[in-house]
Protein backbone atom coordinates (compact mmCIF):
# COMPACT_ATOMS: atom_id res chain seq x y z
CA UNK A 1 0.00 0.00 0.00
CA UNK A 2 1.31 3.73 -0.85
CA UNK A 3 0.92 6.64 0.23
CA UNK A 4 -0.24 9.44 -2.41
CA UNK A 5 3.78 10.87 -2.71
CA UNK A 6 4.96 7.50 -3.35
CA UNK A 7 3.11 7.14 -6.67
CA UNK A 8 6.21 6.27 -9.83
CA UNK A 9 4.88 7.81 -13.02
CA UNK A 10 5.92 7.03 -16.44
CA UNK A 11 4.29 9.83 -19.01
CA UNK A 12 5.03 7.57 -22.50
CA UNK A 13 2.09 9.72 -24.05
CA UNK A 14 4.03 12.77 -23.07
CA UNK A 15 7.36 11.51 -24.92
CA UNK A 16 5.68 11.54 -28.14
CA UNK A 17 5.78 15.19 -28.09
CA UNK A 18 4.39 18.35 -28.79
CA UNK A 19 2.41 17.05 -31.89
CA UNK A 20 0.41 14.74 -29.80
CA UNK A 21 -0.65 17.41 -27.14
CA UNK A 22 0.47 20.70 -25.05
CA UNK A 23 1.94 21.31 -21.91
CA UNK A 24 -1.01 22.75 -20.03
CA UNK A 25 -1.20 23.22 -15.73
CA UNK A 26 -4.35 22.48 -14.01
CA UNK A 27 -6.40 25.78 -12.62
CA UNK A 28 -7.52 25.12 -9.26
CA UNK A 29 -11.27 25.14 -7.85
CA UNK A 30 -11.86 27.09 -4.97
CA UNK A 31 -12.35 25.01 -1.23
CA UNK A 32 -11.82 21.62 -2.95
CA UNK A 33 -13.48 18.71 -1.26
CA UNK A 34 -13.77 14.95 -1.30
CA UNK A 35 -17.10 14.39 -2.78
CA UNK A 36 -16.55 10.29 -3.43
CA UNK A 37 -13.61 7.89 -3.78
CA UNK A 38 -13.38 4.79 -4.78
CA UNK A 39 -11.51 2.28 -3.04
CA UNK A 40 -11.36 -0.46 -5.94
CA UNK A 41 -9.79 2.20 -7.89
CA UNK A 42 -7.45 3.50 -5.15
CA UNK A 43 -6.03 -0.04 -5.78
CA UNK A 44 -5.04 -0.06 -8.78
CA UNK A 45 -2.67 2.70 -8.52
CA UNK A 46 -1.63 0.36 -4.73
CA UNK A 47 -2.91 3.48 -3.29
CA UNK A 48 -3.93 2.83 0.81
CA UNK A 49 -7.58 3.99 0.69
CA UNK A 50 -7.16 6.04 3.97
CA UNK A 51 -5.18 8.32 1.71
CA UNK A 52 -8.89 9.79 0.61
CA UNK A 53 -9.45 11.31 3.55
CA UNK A 54 -6.56 13.55 3.78
CA UNK A 55 -6.44 17.02 2.57
CA UNK A 56 -3.45 16.86 0.38
CA UNK A 57 -5.95 14.45 -1.61
CA UNK A 58 -8.48 16.76 -2.04
CA UNK A 59 -5.91 19.11 -3.27
CA UNK A 60 -4.48 16.98 -5.93
CA UNK A 61 -7.35 16.50 -7.78
CA UNK A 62 -8.38 19.52 -7.58
CA UNK A 63 -5.73 21.71 -9.08
CA UNK A 64 -3.99 22.52 -6.14
CA UNK A 65 -1.10 20.44 -5.98
CA UNK A 66 1.14 18.15 -8.58
CA UNK A 67 3.14 15.29 -8.35
CA UNK A 68 6.50 16.92 -8.91
CA UNK A 69 6.73 13.83 -11.78
CA UNK A 70 3.31 14.40 -13.18
CA UNK A 71 3.71 16.33 -16.54
CA UNK A 72 0.21 17.49 -17.79
CA UNK A 73 -1.08 17.68 -21.24
CA UNK A 74 -4.17 18.38 -23.37
CA UNK A 75 -4.15 15.85 -25.95
CA UNK A 76 -5.34 16.71 -29.38
CA UNK A 77 -8.00 14.77 -31.49
CA UNK A 78 -10.75 15.41 -33.57
CA UNK A 79 -13.58 13.35 -34.32
CA UNK A 80 -17.10 12.83 -36.19
CA UNK A 81 -20.20 14.30 -33.90
CA UNK A 82 -23.30 12.91 -34.68
CA UNK A 83 -22.04 12.02 -38.42
CA UNK A 84 -20.50 15.35 -39.06
CA UNK A 85 -16.63 15.66 -39.10
CA UNK A 86 -15.28 18.34 -36.63
CA UNK A 87 -11.29 18.99 -37.57
CA UNK A 88 -10.37 19.96 -34.08
CA UNK A 89 -11.31 18.69 -30.49
CA UNK A 90 -9.06 17.94 -28.07
CA UNK A 91 -9.01 17.84 -24.12
CA UNK A 92 -10.70 21.12 -23.86
CA UNK A 93 -11.15 20.62 -20.40
CA UNK A 94 -9.33 17.63 -19.24
CA UNK A 95 -5.85 16.84 -19.19
CA UNK A 96 -3.59 14.22 -18.87
CA UNK A 97 -1.71 14.59 -15.67
CA UNK A 98 0.96 11.82 -16.29
CA UNK A 99 0.96 7.84 -16.49
CA UNK A 100 1.52 6.22 -12.92
CA UNK A 101 3.36 2.47 -13.01
CA UNK A 102 1.91 0.27 -10.50
CA UNK A 103 3.63 -2.53 -8.72
CA UNK A 104 1.86 -4.87 -10.98
CA UNK A 105 3.59 -3.04 -13.80
CA UNK A 106 0.57 -2.15 -15.15
CA UNK A 107 0.37 1.62 -16.25
CA UNK A 108 -2.68 4.04 -15.28
CA UNK A 109 -3.43 7.26 -17.02
CA UNK A 110 -4.26 9.77 -14.53
CA UNK A 111 -6.79 12.45 -16.32
CA UNK A 112 -8.08 15.04 -14.16
CA UNK A 113 -11.56 16.43 -16.14
CA UNK A 114 -12.53 19.88 -15.44
CA UNK A 115 -8.87 21.05 -14.86
CA UNK A 116 -9.62 24.57 -16.91
CA UNK A 117 -9.01 26.08 -20.29
CA UNK A 118 -6.74 24.53 -22.79
CA UNK A 119 -5.64 25.75 -26.42
CA UNK A 120 -8.68 23.13 -27.24
CA UNK A 121 -11.33 24.61 -25.18
CA UNK A 122 -13.16 26.09 -28.21
CA UNK A 123 -16.09 28.50 -26.36
CA UNK A 124 -15.83 26.56 -23.51
CA UNK A 125 -14.78 27.19 -19.67
CA UNK A 126 -12.79 24.44 -19.42
CA UNK A 127 -15.00 23.00 -15.96
CA UNK A 128 -17.68 20.21 -15.27
CA UNK A 129 -20.07 20.81 -12.86
CA UNK A 130 -20.86 18.63 -9.94
CA UNK A 131 -23.98 17.04 -11.38
CA UNK A 132 -21.91 15.59 -14.56
CA UNK A 133 -18.83 14.65 -12.62
CA UNK A 134 -20.98 12.45 -10.12
CA UNK A 135 -22.47 10.84 -13.04
CA UNK A 136 -19.57 9.81 -15.04
CA UNK A 137 -18.15 8.68 -11.48
CA UNK A 138 -20.98 6.66 -10.61
CA UNK A 139 -20.97 5.13 -14.49
CA UNK A 140 -17.58 4.45 -14.21
CA UNK A 141 -17.61 2.33 -11.62
CA UNK A 142 -20.73 0.76 -11.90
CA UNK A 143 -20.06 -0.81 -15.32
CA UNK A 144 -16.28 -2.02 -13.89
CA UNK A 145 -18.66 -4.20 -11.21
CA UNK A 146 -21.33 -5.26 -13.99
CA UNK A 147 -18.38 -6.61 -15.73
CA UNK A 148 -18.18 -4.42 -18.81
CA UNK A 149 -14.87 -2.86 -19.67
CA UNK A 150 -14.71 0.90 -19.10
CA UNK A 151 -12.42 3.68 -18.20
CA UNK A 152 -12.67 3.75 -14.10
CA UNK A 153 -12.97 6.83 -11.87
CA UNK A 154 -10.67 7.41 -8.49
CA UNK A 155 -12.98 10.43 -6.65
CA UNK A 156 -14.96 13.63 -7.30
CA UNK A 157 -14.05 16.75 -5.88
CA UNK A 158 -16.47 19.40 -5.57
CA UNK A 159 -15.77 23.19 -4.72
CA UNK A 160 -17.52 26.50 -4.24
CA UNK A 161 -16.55 27.51 -7.83
CA UNK A 162 -19.15 29.04 -9.45
CA UNK A 163 -20.16 27.37 -13.26
CA UNK A 164 -22.21 28.51 -15.69
CA UNK A 165 -24.66 26.11 -17.76
CA UNK A 166 -28.37 26.18 -17.77
CA UNK A 167 -28.19 27.80 -13.96
CA UNK A 168 -25.80 28.83 -12.14
CA UNK A 169 -24.29 25.33 -10.68
CA UNK A 170 -20.88 24.57 -8.78
CA UNK A 171 -17.23 23.36 -10.36
CA UNK A 172 -16.01 19.82 -9.99
CA UNK A 173 -13.29 17.59 -11.02
CA UNK A 174 -13.29 13.70 -11.48
CA UNK A 175 -9.95 12.05 -11.40
CA UNK A 176 -10.18 9.50 -14.74
CA UNK A 177 -8.05 6.13 -14.95
CA UNK A 178 -7.56 4.05 -18.32
CA UNK A 179 -4.62 2.08 -19.62
CA UNK A 180 -4.98 4.77 -22.13
CA UNK A 181 -7.48 8.10 -22.96
CA UNK A 182 -6.21 7.53 -27.23
CA UNK A 183 -9.86 7.46 -29.00
CA UNK A 184 -10.41 6.95 -32.55
CA UNK A 185 -10.43 10.48 -33.24
CA UNK A 186 -6.80 10.80 -32.33
CA UNK A 187 -6.65 8.33 -35.40
CA UNK A 188 -8.78 10.74 -37.68
CA UNK A 189 -6.66 13.74 -36.56
CA UNK A 190 -3.73 12.89 -38.17
CA UNK A 191 -5.09 11.30 -41.10
CA UNK A 192 -7.18 14.35 -41.84
CA UNK A 193 -4.36 16.64 -41.38
CA UNK A 194 -2.31 14.28 -43.59
CA UNK A 195 0.39 14.27 -40.99
CA UNK A 196 1.02 10.42 -41.83
CA UNK A 197 4.33 9.85 -39.83
CA UNK A 198 2.52 11.22 -36.51
CA UNK A 199 -0.23 9.10 -37.65
CA UNK A 200 2.46 5.53 -38.05
CA UNK A 201 3.68 7.08 -34.56
CA UNK A 202 0.69 6.84 -32.82
CA UNK A 203 0.05 3.62 -33.87
CA UNK A 204 2.93 2.51 -32.86
CA UNK A 205 2.64 3.47 -29.55
CA UNK A 206 -0.73 2.39 -29.39
CA UNK A 207 0.69 -1.30 -29.99
CA UNK A 208 3.92 -1.17 -28.16
CA UNK A 209 1.50 -0.28 -25.06
CA UNK A 210 -1.73 -1.70 -25.86
CA UNK A 211 -1.40 -4.48 -28.39
CA UNK A 212 2.41 -5.72 -28.33
CA UNK A 213 0.70 -9.00 -30.02
CA UNK A 214 0.16 -6.88 -33.05
CA UNK A 215 3.48 -6.34 -33.80
CA UNK A 216 4.43 -9.57 -33.97
CA UNK A 217 2.29 -10.13 -36.68
CA UNK A 218 2.82 -9.62 -40.31
CA UNK A 219 0.48 -7.33 -40.90
CA UNK A 220 0.71 -5.11 -37.40
CA UNK A 221 -2.09 -2.81 -39.17
CA UNK A 222 -4.34 -4.89 -40.50
CA UNK A 223 -4.06 -7.02 -36.80
CA UNK A 224 -4.73 -3.44 -34.40
CA UNK A 225 -7.81 -2.81 -36.11
CA UNK A 226 -8.95 -5.95 -36.45
CA UNK A 227 -8.02 -6.28 -32.19
CA UNK A 228 -9.61 -2.93 -32.27
CA UNK A 229 -13.29 -4.01 -33.89
CA UNK A 230 -13.47 -7.55 -31.55
CA UNK A 231 -13.23 -5.27 -28.57
CA UNK A 232 -16.06 -3.03 -29.41
CA UNK A 233 -18.32 -5.94 -30.47
CA UNK A 234 -17.49 -7.42 -27.51
CA UNK A 235 -18.18 -4.47 -25.63
CA UNK A 236 -21.32 -3.27 -27.16
CA UNK A 237 -23.00 -6.75 -26.55
CA UNK A 238 -22.40 -6.25 -23.20
CA UNK A 239 -23.90 -2.81 -23.60
CA UNK A 240 -26.79 -4.30 -25.34
CA UNK A 241 -27.27 -7.01 -23.17
CA UNK A 242 -27.39 -4.95 -19.79
CA UNK A 243 -29.45 -2.36 -21.48
CA UNK A 244 -27.20 0.21 -21.48
CA UNK A 245 -27.41 3.14 -23.73
CA UNK A 246 -24.32 5.45 -24.04
CA UNK A 247 -26.04 8.98 -25.58
CA UNK A 248 -22.89 10.17 -27.31
CA UNK A 249 -21.14 7.77 -29.57
CA UNK A 250 -18.97 10.19 -30.76
CA UNK A 251 -16.17 9.30 -32.59
CA UNK A 252 -14.20 11.01 -30.07
CA UNK A 253 -16.08 9.54 -27.31
CA UNK A 254 -14.92 6.00 -28.65
CA UNK A 255 -11.63 4.84 -26.91
CA UNK A 256 -9.32 2.97 -29.05
CA UNK A 257 -9.11 0.06 -25.84
CA UNK A 258 -12.66 -0.93 -26.63
CA UNK A 259 -14.00 0.37 -22.93
CA UNK A 260 -16.35 2.54 -22.45
CA UNK A 261 -15.24 6.30 -22.36
CA UNK A 262 -16.66 9.53 -21.69
CA UNK A 263 -19.76 9.73 -19.68
CA UNK A 264 -22.32 12.25 -20.61
CA UNK A 265 -26.20 11.73 -20.64
CA UNK A 266 -26.44 7.83 -20.41
CA UNK A 267 -28.89 5.65 -18.81
CA UNK A 268 -29.49 2.09 -18.47
CA UNK A 269 -33.13 1.38 -19.43
CA UNK A 270 -36.04 1.34 -16.31
CA UNK A 271 -38.98 -0.09 -18.56
CA UNK A 272 -37.48 -1.69 -22.33
CA UNK A 273 -37.85 0.32 -24.85
CA UNK A 274 -35.47 -0.70 -28.10
CA UNK A 275 -36.47 3.21 -29.16
CA UNK A 276 -35.05 5.11 -25.91
CA UNK A 277 -32.86 7.95 -26.87
CA UNK A 278 -30.97 9.32 -23.45
CA UNK A 279 -29.88 12.11 -24.83
CA UNK A 280 -32.34 15.19 -24.78
CA UNK A 281 -30.28 17.18 -27.32
CA UNK A 282 -30.22 14.01 -29.88
CA UNK A 283 -33.17 15.06 -31.69
CA UNK A 284 -33.17 12.09 -34.87
CA UNK A 285 -32.12 9.36 -31.87
CA UNK A 286 -29.03 8.57 -33.82
CA UNK A 287 -27.65 6.90 -30.96
CA UNK A 288 -31.07 5.18 -29.22
CA UNK A 289 -30.28 2.54 -27.29
CA UNK A 290 -31.06 0.08 -30.84
CA UNK A 291 -29.16 2.15 -33.01
CA UNK A 292 -26.09 1.54 -30.62
CA UNK A 293 -24.97 -1.36 -32.76
CA UNK A 294 -24.98 -0.03 -35.90
CA UNK A 295 -23.20 3.45 -34.79
CA UNK A 296 -20.90 1.10 -33.37
CA UNK A 297 -19.80 -0.33 -36.78
CA UNK A 298 -20.21 3.07 -38.12
CA UNK A 299 -17.55 4.65 -35.67
CA UNK A 300 -15.38 1.26 -37.01
CA UNK A 301 -15.41 2.29 -40.75
CA UNK A 302 -14.84 5.74 -39.40
CA UNK A 303 -11.77 4.75 -37.73
CA UNK A 304 -10.91 2.52 -41.07
CA UNK A 305 -10.56 5.48 -43.51
CA UNK A 306 -8.11 7.11 -41.05
CA UNK A 307 -5.92 3.75 -41.05
CA UNK A 308 -6.09 3.49 -45.13
CA UNK A 309 -1.93 4.93 -45.67
CA UNK A 310 -1.71 1.63 -43.60
CA UNK A 311 -3.92 -1.10 -44.85
CA UNK A 312 -5.50 -2.15 -48.63
CA UNK A 313 -9.12 -0.98 -48.10
CA UNK A 314 -10.72 -4.55 -49.16
CA UNK A 315 -8.83 -5.73 -46.40
CA UNK A 316 -10.28 -3.43 -43.94
CA UNK A 317 -13.46 -3.73 -45.19
CA UNK A 318 -13.35 -7.71 -44.68
CA UNK A 319 -12.83 -6.80 -41.20
CA UNK A 320 -15.40 -4.81 -40.61
CA UNK A 321 -17.52 -7.61 -41.75
CA UNK A 322 -16.97 -9.54 -39.18
CA UNK A 323 -18.47 -6.90 -36.58
CA UNK A 324 -21.78 -7.92 -36.62
CA UNK A 325 -21.72 -11.70 -36.55
CA UNK A 326 -18.90 -11.13 -33.45
CA UNK A 327 -21.29 -8.64 -31.95
CA UNK A 328 -24.44 -11.37 -32.40
CA UNK A 329 -22.62 -14.24 -31.28
CA UNK A 330 -20.71 -12.46 -28.09
CA UNK A 331 -25.00 -10.89 -27.46
CA UNK A 332 -26.30 -13.74 -27.92
CA UNK A 333 -24.19 -15.59 -25.45
CA UNK A 334 -24.97 -12.94 -22.59
CA UNK A 335 -28.39 -13.10 -23.12
CA UNK A 336 -28.22 -17.36 -22.84
CA UNK A 337 -26.47 -17.06 -19.24
CA UNK A 338 -29.37 -13.74 -18.42
CA UNK A 339 -32.25 -16.70 -19.34
CA UNK A 340 -30.86 -19.08 -16.99
CA UNK A 341 -29.37 -21.02 -20.10
CA UNK A 342 -26.39 -23.69 -19.57
CA UNK A 343 -25.98 -24.77 -23.44
CA UNK A 344 -26.84 -23.15 -27.07
CA UNK A 345 -30.13 -23.90 -29.12
CA UNK A 346 -30.86 -22.82 -32.42
CA UNK A 347 -34.12 -21.24 -30.88
CA UNK A 348 -32.30 -19.32 -28.69
CA UNK A 349 -31.77 -16.16 -30.69
CA UNK A 350 -35.86 -16.32 -31.60
CA UNK A 351 -36.58 -16.64 -28.17
CA UNK A 352 -34.71 -13.57 -27.33
CA UNK A 353 -36.11 -11.11 -30.07
CA UNK A 354 -39.80 -12.73 -29.10
CA UNK A 355 -38.66 -12.23 -25.39
CA UNK A 356 -37.83 -8.26 -26.17
CA UNK A 357 -40.79 -7.79 -28.78
CA UNK A 358 -43.26 -8.33 -25.95
CA UNK A 359 -41.57 -6.34 -23.69
CA UNK A 360 -41.75 -3.28 -26.14
CA UNK A 361 -44.22 -1.64 -25.26
CA UNK A 362 -45.29 -2.94 -22.13
CA UNK A 363 -44.44 -1.87 -19.17
CA UNK A 364 -41.72 -4.21 -18.49
CA UNK A 365 -38.75 -3.23 -16.49
CA UNK A 366 -35.90 -4.44 -18.48
CA UNK A 367 -33.20 -5.66 -15.05
CA UNK A 368 -35.59 -6.82 -12.42
CA UNK A 369 -37.16 -8.84 -15.51
CA UNK A 370 -34.15 -11.21 -15.47
CA UNK A 371 -33.45 -11.26 -11.58
CA UNK A 372 -37.39 -12.04 -10.74
CA UNK A 373 -36.83 -14.62 -13.89
CA UNK A 374 -34.19 -16.72 -11.65
CA UNK A 375 -35.88 -15.80 -8.54
CA UNK A 376 -38.29 -18.42 -8.50
CA UNK A 377 -38.71 -21.57 -10.19
CA UNK A 378 -39.63 -21.00 -13.99
CA UNK A 379 -43.62 -22.06 -13.62
CA UNK A 380 -44.11 -19.26 -10.24
CA UNK A 381 -41.25 -16.52 -11.64
CA UNK A 382 -43.20 -16.16 -15.32
CA UNK A 383 -46.70 -16.42 -13.34
CA UNK A 384 -45.33 -13.26 -11.51
CA UNK A 385 -43.79 -11.68 -14.56
CA UNK A 386 -46.83 -11.89 -16.81
CA UNK A 387 -48.46 -9.26 -14.95
CA UNK A 388 -46.54 -6.87 -16.89
CA UNK A 389 -46.98 -7.94 -20.14
CA UNK A 390 -49.42 -6.12 -22.40
CA UNK A 391 -49.64 -9.18 -24.88
CA UNK A 392 -50.69 -11.92 -22.28
CA UNK A 393 -51.35 -14.77 -24.85
CA UNK A 394 -47.90 -13.61 -26.78
CA UNK A 395 -46.59 -13.98 -23.40
CA UNK A 396 -47.59 -17.14 -22.57
CA UNK A 397 -46.87 -18.97 -25.39
CA UNK A 398 -43.35 -17.34 -25.28
CA UNK A 399 -43.31 -18.41 -22.00
CA UNK A 400 -44.34 -22.07 -22.76
CA UNK A 401 -41.36 -22.30 -24.89
CA UNK A 402 -39.31 -20.37 -22.17
CA UNK A 403 -40.48 -23.35 -19.68
CA UNK A 404 -39.73 -26.43 -22.11
CA UNK A 405 -35.71 -25.05 -23.23
CA UNK A 406 -35.51 -24.11 -19.48
CA UNK A 407 -36.37 -27.71 -18.51
CA UNK A 408 -34.09 -29.26 -21.53
CA UNK A 409 -30.85 -28.01 -19.27
CA UNK A 410 -32.58 -29.38 -16.72
CA UNK A 411 -31.22 -28.50 -12.64
CA UNK A 412 -32.33 -28.12 -9.54
CA UNK A 413 -33.69 -24.65 -8.78
CA UNK A 414 -30.98 -23.42 -6.30
CA UNK A 415 -28.29 -24.10 -8.90
CA UNK A 416 -30.40 -22.16 -11.59
CA UNK A 417 -30.88 -19.29 -9.07
CA UNK A 418 -27.27 -18.72 -7.96
CA UNK A 419 -26.11 -19.02 -11.89
CA UNK A 420 -28.58 -16.52 -12.77
CA UNK A 421 -28.06 -14.19 -10.09
CA UNK A 422 -24.15 -13.39 -10.65
CA UNK A 423 -25.25 -12.61 -14.07
CA UNK A 424 -28.67 -10.50 -13.32
CA UNK A 425 -27.92 -7.31 -11.16
CA UNK A 426 -30.46 -6.89 -8.01
CA UNK A 427 -29.11 -2.65 -8.39
CA UNK A 428 -28.76 -0.97 -11.23
CA UNK A 429 -27.92 3.21 -11.67
CA UNK A 430 -30.93 4.42 -12.62
CA UNK A 431 -30.85 7.91 -13.51
CA UNK A 432 -33.53 8.55 -10.44
CA UNK A 433 -30.81 6.97 -7.70
CA UNK A 434 -27.98 9.48 -9.15
CA UNK A 435 -30.42 12.39 -9.70
CA UNK A 436 -31.23 12.23 -5.76
CA UNK A 437 -27.73 11.57 -5.03
CA UNK A 438 -26.82 14.58 -6.77
CA UNK A 439 -29.54 16.88 -5.41
CA UNK A 440 -28.16 15.82 -1.81
CA UNK A 441 -24.62 16.78 -2.79
CA UNK A 442 -25.02 20.11 -4.23
CA UNK A 443 -26.92 20.70 -0.90
CA UNK A 444 -23.36 20.03 0.90
CA UNK A 445 -24.72 15.78 1.92
CA UNK A 446 -22.24 13.50 0.08
CA UNK A 447 -23.89 10.55 2.21
CA UNK A 448 -26.34 9.44 -0.71
CA UNK A 449 -23.80 9.69 -3.32
CA UNK A 450 -21.27 7.69 -1.13
CA UNK A 451 -23.77 4.89 -0.08
CA UNK A 452 -25.30 5.00 -3.69
CA UNK A 453 -21.79 4.34 -5.19
CA UNK A 454 -20.98 1.23 -2.24
CA UNK A 455 -24.83 -0.22 -3.08
CA UNK A 456 -23.61 -0.28 -6.38
CA UNK A 457 -20.38 -1.43 -6.44
CA UNK A 458 -21.62 -4.68 -5.33
CA UNK A 459 -24.74 -5.01 -7.80
CA UNK A 460 -25.14 -8.85 -7.95
CA UNK A 461 -25.28 -9.16 -4.06
CA UNK A 462 -28.67 -9.02 -1.91
CA UNK A 463 -27.38 -6.79 0.92
CA UNK A 464 -29.45 -6.74 2.97
CA UNK A 465 -31.35 -3.34 4.37
CA UNK A 466 -30.81 -1.81 0.85
CA UNK A 467 -34.01 -3.09 -1.02
CA UNK A 468 -35.17 0.69 -1.57
CA UNK A 469 -32.08 0.85 -3.88
CA UNK A 470 -33.53 -1.85 -5.93
CA UNK A 471 -36.98 -0.90 -6.53
CA UNK A 472 -38.26 0.54 -10.30
CA UNK A 473 -38.28 4.50 -10.76
CA UNK A 474 -41.16 6.54 -9.33
CA UNK A 475 -43.00 8.16 -12.02
CA UNK A 476 -40.94 11.56 -11.93
CA UNK A 477 -37.74 9.20 -12.11
CA UNK A 478 -38.84 7.85 -15.62
CA UNK A 479 -38.79 10.99 -17.55
CA UNK A 480 -35.86 12.87 -16.18
CA UNK A 481 -34.36 14.68 -19.30
CA UNK A 482 -30.87 14.66 -18.69
CA UNK A 483 -28.99 17.19 -21.15
CA UNK A 484 -25.23 17.05 -23.07
CA UNK A 485 -24.36 20.35 -20.56
CA UNK A 486 -21.73 19.25 -18.80
P1 LIG B 1 -17.95 15.84 -24.80
O1 LIG B 1 -19.29 16.14 -25.37
O2 LIG B 1 -17.86 16.01 -23.32
O3 LIG B 1 -17.40 14.54 -25.27
O4 LIG B 1 -16.97 16.99 -25.37
C1 LIG B 1 -16.75 17.23 -26.74
C2 LIG B 1 -15.62 18.21 -26.90
O5 LIG B 1 -15.94 19.46 -26.27
C3 LIG B 1 -14.30 17.78 -26.29
O6 LIG B 1 -13.26 18.29 -27.09
C4 LIG B 1 -14.32 18.45 -24.93
O7 LIG B 1 -13.04 18.64 -24.40
C5 LIG B 1 -15.00 19.76 -25.27
N1 LIG B 1 -15.70 20.34 -24.11
C6 LIG B 1 -16.84 19.90 -23.54
N2 LIG B 1 -17.21 20.68 -22.52
C7 LIG B 1 -16.27 21.67 -22.43
C8 LIG B 1 -16.09 22.79 -21.57
N3 LIG B 1 -16.95 23.09 -20.60
N4 LIG B 1 -14.99 23.55 -21.79
C9 LIG B 1 -14.12 23.29 -22.77
N5 LIG B 1 -14.25 22.27 -23.61
C10 LIG B 1 -15.31 21.44 -23.45
MG1 LIG C 1 -15.77 13.60 -25.19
Amino acid sequence: MKTLDQLQFDNRFARLGDAFSTEVLPEPIAEPRLVVASPSAMALLDLDPAEAETQVFAELFSGHKLWSEAEPRAMVYSGHQFGAYNPRLGDGRGLLLGEVLNDAGEHWDLHLKGAGQTPYSRMGDGRAVLRSSIREFLASEYLHALGIPTSRALCVTGSSTPVYRESRETGAMVMRLAPSHVRFGHFEYFYYTRQHEQLEALGRHVMECHFPACLETEQPWAAFFREVLERNAAMIALWQAYGFCHGVMNTDNMSILGITFDYGPYAFLDDFDAKHICNHSDDTGRYSFSNQVPIAHWNLAALAQALTPFVEVEQLRETLNLFLPLYQAHYLDLMRRRLGFTSADEQDEALVQRLLQLMQGSAVDYSQFFRRLGEQAPEQALNKLREDFVDLAGFDAWAADYRARAARDGDDQQARRSRMHAVNPKFVLRNYLAQRAIEAAQQGDYSEVRQLHAVLSRPFDEQPGMETYAERPPEWGKHLEISCSS
